[in-house]
């Protein structure tokens, strides 16, 4: 059983020199984004996700410079100005209400793990069991949840906290059944006593019966997907694979991925200072695509530039780096570095059996699109397609798709510029969701594009990875979805148990709300089939 949430520090003022004080917080506060991003880049999807999201928060200028003021106006305490800011930044976002008061635990967390560094206290977290254990808690931080190893936690049951928390989505994500919020009575369940815990219905049950655990161990089993992604009336929806690199295909393959929708090249440009030959990249590109013989693998082409920047490529003086040269405009100064790209890429798909689509990142404008299926072509690459991610090609979809083969969403970034939400900000991660309407109508009007000119439109951002939007996307018109491998098994089982017409109104349901909060509950109640399989 874990209990979280630290103690309330003492109130009264002290003598330590408050830039003393001041640096600490920000120190701590270092100290602790440091360890949240490490853990991050262990993990993948949600997970990877959240523990990013906490980590901006743990930087948050906001939280950081009003602790300090704190300590330099009122001369309290280091830990005391920490538990002051985050209860502040808290109650406004508990006072906003919806999708901003369920990110008040991460605010909490973070204050715990700063204050614990500032005190030399234990870092709040999960004991460490060697047995395979139900865990029980007040409430539990999503950065904590991230962490869990489905392989030994059962099953997650808190006292507190709401269903579409990042704790319990990210529970579910991690394939751990949760049932969050029941209520202080689950904390006297005695260390050592059998439960049940159906993350489906959303019950607990003390001292079960025989028959009861014979049941609940029949539907623990994890979700494979392996064979063709459709909905249960037969609407086909490639189901597809998220890879970085060599090792990431591999398991995307083992997992059953009908083919790449985004093959991240970056892996072979980051952390160099200068571009690699043509011939490294032909082996690296070989290495993925030797993965899914005589599958699609959709390889984009390097994304350099605000969120990885490259140091003899991108200007790292820029004011605003996601609105800067990056993406497809990168190559507008440095042509050759894509000629080279798409020659080693036109190599490495003659070298292998697999069926190489490309596509071009931060595509803006029809005129662009025409110039990369240009340059495709003139190395042999046929099937040569756009990312959209920036409202200006979702709006004009149907004259981009005149020129582009096909088109893949990136929901990650399309919702960063619909929002005008900078998506490593913490401060604004209530504001970056995908599930946003403005981002669904967007969505809708690419596929609208891609209807138009009988091109497949398919997503390939976080959103084709939560099992409900998954449908909803497919609702909207989207012909394939490419996720974290992880995720398969789950988007798979939602649609094999839904029609085409039941994701058509979900879709038109989610459509219609004005909020991303309604969006996901309205689309969630028309998909009932998501509580039957705990998801
Ligand atoms: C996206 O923006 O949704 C996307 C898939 O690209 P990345 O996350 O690599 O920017
Ligand atoms: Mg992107």
């Amino acid at each position: 059983m874990v209990v979280t949430g630290g103690a309330e520090p003492g109130a009264n003022p002290t003598d330590t020199d408050p830039e003393v004080a001041a640096a600490a917080i920000s120190d701590a506060a270092r100290t602790v984004a440091d360890r949240l991003r490490s853990w991050a880049e262990e993990a993948s999807g949600t997970a990877q996700e959240v523990l990013a999201t906490t980590a901006q928060i743990a930087t948050d200028p906001t939280l950081i410079k009003d602790a300090q003021k704190r300590v330099r106006e009122a001369h309290v305490t280091a830990e005391r100005a920490v538990w002051e800011a985050a209860g502040a930044v808290a109650q406004q976002f508990q006072s906003l209400g919806g999708y901003f008061a369920e990110r008040v635990r991460d605010v909490t967390d973070v204050r715990d793990r700063i204050i614990a560094v500032l005190t030399g206290s234990p870092v709040p977290g999960v004991p460490q069991r060697s047995e395979r254990f139900v865990l029980v808690a007040r409430d539990l931080a999503p950065a904590d949840t991230a962490q869990l190893d489905a392989a030994s936690v059962l099953a997650l049951v808190t006292a507190e906290g709401g269903p579409t928390s990042h704790t319990a989505i990210l529970a579910r994500a991690l394939g751990i059944p949760a049932v969050v919020g029941v209520g202080e009575a689950v904390l006297r369940i005695r260390e050592g006593a059998m439960i049940v815990v159906d993350g489906g219905s959303g019950s607990v049950t003390l001292s079960p019966s025989e028959e009861q655990v014979r049941a609940a161990s029949v539907r623990t089993k994890a979700r494979t997907f392996s064979g063709q992604g459709r909905t249960s009336d037969g609407h086909r929806v490639q189901l597809l694979a998220n890879v970085g690199d060599p090792a990431q295909a591999q398991a995307a393959a083992a997992a059953g991925a009908e083919g790449v929708g985004l093959f991240r090249t970056e892996f072979c440009f980051l952390e160099r200072e200068s571009e690699p030959s043509i011939e490294e990249q032909v082996q690296a590109y070989r290495a993925v695509l030797a993965a899914f013989a005589g599958k699609k693998v959709v390889v984009r082409t390097l994304d350099a530039g605000a969120d990885k920047p490259l140091p003899f490529l991108t200007n790292l003086d820029e004011a605003n780096p996601a609105l800067g040269v990056r993406g497809y405009r990168t190559s507008w100064k440095n042509p050759e570095v894509l000629q080279n790209q798409l020659t080693a890429i036109a190599r490495a798909a003659e070298s292998e059996d697999a069926e190489v689509w490309v596509m071009a990142p931060m595509v803006a404008r029809v005129s662009e699109a025409e110039d990369f299926v240009a340059a495709c072509a003139r190395h042999g690459l046929g099937t040569a397609g756009v990312m959209v991610e920036v409202p200006s090609a979702a709006l004009l979809a149907g004259p981009i798709l005149a020129h582009a083969a096909f088109a893949s969403i990136g929901t990650n970034d399309l919702t960063q510029y619909t929002l005008a939400a900078d998506r490593l900000l913490g401060a604004l991660a209530p504001l970056s969701t995908p599930w946003d309407p403005a981002v669904l109508q967007l969505v809708r009007a690419t596929c609208a594009g891609g209807d138009a000119q009988g091109r497949p439109v398919g997503v390939c951002g976080e959103a084709a990875a939560d099992p409900a939007l998954a449908a909803v996307l497919v609702g909207l018109g989207v012909t394939s979805l490419s996720m974290t491998p992880r995720a398969l098994g789950d988007v798979a089982a939602v649609l094999e148990a839904t029609t085409f017409d039941q994701c058509r109104r979900a879709a038109t349901l989610a459509l219609a709300t004005t909020s991303a909060y309604d969006a996901r509950a309205a689309a969630r109640a028309e998909l009932t089939v998501l509580a039957e399989l705990a998801l």
